[in-house]
């Protein structure tokens, strides 16, 4: 297989990077080219202006979504091997030539032309590491207090262009085959806490279906790579899902990639902050539910068919679930819809042996909060003046939550809702 590597569409530089405009004028900036991006590949969409699917260039294009002629989406375990191997090798020889590359590094990454991810020697690995998630030690200083520089990217983002790079347990999560056997979809598995859950599943043994948007395909490479270092299987499937026949048909290509079906985690989700209701558009407000609430709902029916007794879905709720931000009023309605439709589907469900549990993330760093999902102003003391452990979270904090929740360990738990946001107290 040949892979393009350069000429993608998409995500790019953009005013507000670096911290050069941050003010009211770049944000509004920044928004106007992102709607511009998406009035483009409007030709492309389903449901009217957002992208639904856009055209990709980095992988082989083997499956069409039926109802979207003309659009290419993609379903392979495989990307270019060719290209793996050349970025670890430069990362192995810039171990050896004894930087760190066991701490954010992007710039150190960039300027030898690698792409700023998060690998070294867990690329290829084999469970042996100093430090894992068993590692005692304080909370506090567990990871960085992080004060990001303001930065800026139009959705979604990608991971990969952050500083510093959020942090997936590459080098630190080793599994102990919690989850041997099992066939999980995880939706926003490209990046963020989507992508520590995914690499987390693979090495307690599960083969991962991974959902996200065809722009997302650099950061998603990375993950597969991750998951297929740990020996299991990955099933790349791009898409928009604000889409309902998009759900769809993702729930009967992971089933048919994998071979089944066990676990549902549905984790993507839009977040942009607003300062007042009057500027939430109906189009925002719209595609904020799509994304946060119709997708789960679109997908755990369709999946439904294929879970049998010891299947568990988890969905992703959010600190604002109990305490809503203001100037996330959307997001944040969303996120207690999450919560109270999962609890509703958990008393459903428990009569076929199905689980329902959902995870509450508190402030974890990920390109959500640099997609305008926060202040750009705030992104300096992002979680650290929040969260009374004095700091973000990284998801690889967030990834052994999910594993819990999907492992046999928590066979009684159902309808529960797993906060893990540093101490900020729920009800
Ligand atoms: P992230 O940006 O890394 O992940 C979100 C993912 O959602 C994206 O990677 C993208 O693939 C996916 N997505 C968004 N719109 C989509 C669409 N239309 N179609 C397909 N995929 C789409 O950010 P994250 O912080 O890791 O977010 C993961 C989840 O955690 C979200 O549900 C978010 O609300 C929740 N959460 C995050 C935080 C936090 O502080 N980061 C806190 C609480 C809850
Ligand atoms: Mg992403």
């Amino acid at each position: 297989m040949s892979f393009a590597t350069e000429g993608r569409g998409g995500v790019g530089p953009v005013p507000g990077i670096g911290g050069a405009h941050t003010d009211t004028a770049a944000h509004d900036e920044v928004r106007a080219e992102d709607a511009a991006e998406r009035a483009g590949a409007g030709q492309a969409a389903v449901g009217g202006g957002h992208p639904a699917i856009s055209p990709c260039a980095l992988v082989p294009h083997r499956l069409i979504h039926p109802l979207v002629p003309q659009v290419r989406l993609v379903s392979t375990s495989r990307f270019g091997k060719a290209a793996v191997s050349s970025r670890r090798s430069r990362v192995e020889a810039g171990a050896q030539a004894g930087e760190d590359t066991s701490v954010f590094y992007p710039r150190l990454l960039g300027s030898i032309g690698v792409r700023p991810h998060r690998t070294s020697s867990a690329a290829a690995y084999d469970g042996r590491m100093t430090r894992d998630q068993y590692t005692f030690d304080d909370p506090r200083t567990r990871y960085p207090v992080i004060s990001p520089e303001v930065q800026q990217q139009p959705e979604p983002g990608l991971q990969s262009k952050m500083t510093p790079v959020p942090d997936l347990g590459e080098d630190t999560y080793r599994g102990t085959g919690r989850l041997t056997g099992r066939k999980a979809l995880i939706t926003g598995a490209d990046s963020g806490i989507g992508a520590a859950v995914a690499i987390a599943y693979a090495r307690e043994g599960a083969d991962v279906a991974l959902s996200y948007l065809p722009e997302e395909e650099d950061d998603a490479r990375h993950v597969v790579e991750l998951i297929e270092a740990a020996g299991r299987t990955a099933v790349a499937l791009p898409g928009d899902l604000t889409s309902a026949s998009f759900c769809r048909w993702l729930v009967e290509e992971a089933v048919a990639g994998l071979g089944g079906l066990d676990a549902i985690v549905n984790v993507a989700g839009k977040q942009v902050w607003q300062d007042g209701i009057e500027n939430i558009t109906d189009e925002q407000f719209d595609l904020t539910f799509k994304t946060n609430v119709y997708a789960p709902f679109w997908i755990v029916k369709a999946a439904l068919p294929h879970l049998g007794p010891g299947s568990t879905i988890i969905n992703t709720a959010s600190l604002e679930a109990y305490q809503p931000a203001p100037d996330r009023l959307d997001y944040a309605t969303t996120k207690g819809a999450i919560n109270n439709f999962s609890k509703g589907l958990a008393q459903q469900l428990i009569s076929k042996g199905i689980r329902v549990n959902v995870v509450a993330p508190g402030p974890t760093w990920s390109v959500l909060q640099v997609t305008l999902g926060v202040d750009p102003e705030t992104l300096p003391e992002f979680g650290s003046s929040e969260s009374p452990i004095g700091r973000a979270a990284q998801p690889a904090e967030q990834a052994p939550a999910y594993v819990f929740l999907a492992s046999a360990e928590s066979s009684f738990v159902a309808g529960e809702t797993l906060n893990v946001n540093g101490g900020m107290v729920t009800p």
